[in-house]
């Protein structure tokens, strides 16, 4: 049993202090929401901390000002917000990954799960880690989902069964 509030932490924490190492210009900020009372999940930690890892990393990408090639149009401060809540009937948990970036435009929102989709600059991007993320979520029998809109940011959510 994994307690998803730990893991997602030191995901959130390993990606925010990897990608300002990289880019002394990173900018961005992150929020923790997280429930206290999270029922622990029977999943395999080191496959949802690299989903984690994936989703965590590109939100810090979309709303930062770093290499990745992105803009940021909103004027705000760069912020990646990480929540969790137990499911209905406390049969699992949903943990939702948001950012305050420009969004994904309507013309590619049904191509970022392909392996090797990515806008980001050679170098920058496999276009591999939401296909791979995509995999281990259904792997673990859950549900992983997208709401954008442009010019105010993206969030995705997991939701993960206590199998
Ligand atoms: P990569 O990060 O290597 O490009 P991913 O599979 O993680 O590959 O993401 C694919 C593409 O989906 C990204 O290149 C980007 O265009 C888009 N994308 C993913 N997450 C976000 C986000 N939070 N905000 C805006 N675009 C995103
Ligand atoms: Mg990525």
């Amino acid at each position: 049993p994994t307690d998803i509030n730990a893991l997602a932490d030191e995901y959130l924490r390993l990606s925010f202090h990897g990608l300002r190492a990289r880019d002394k210009s990173f900018n961005a900020d992150f929020k923790t929401n997280f429930d206290l009372n999270l029922p622990k999940v029977n999943v395999v930690p080191q496959d949802i901390g690299r989903v984690l890892l994936n989703l965590i990393n590109n939100a810090f990408q979309a709303c930062g000002q770093d290499l990745s090639g992105f803009q940021n149009l909103t004027g705000l401060k760069p912020l990646v917000t990480v929540s969790t809540s137990p499911l209905e009937g406390g049969r699992g948990v949903q943990i939702s990954i948001s950012d305050n970036g420009p969004g994904i435009p309507d013309s590619i929102k049904d191509k970022i799960f392909q392996p090797f989709f990515t806008t980001k600059p050679t170098g920058q991007g496999t276009g591999l880690g939401l296909s791979l993320s995509y995999d281990i979520v259904k792997a673990h029998g859950g549900e992983i989902k997208v709401e954008t809109k442009e010019g105010e940011g993206t969030e995705f959510t997991i939701q993960l069964p206590s199998l």
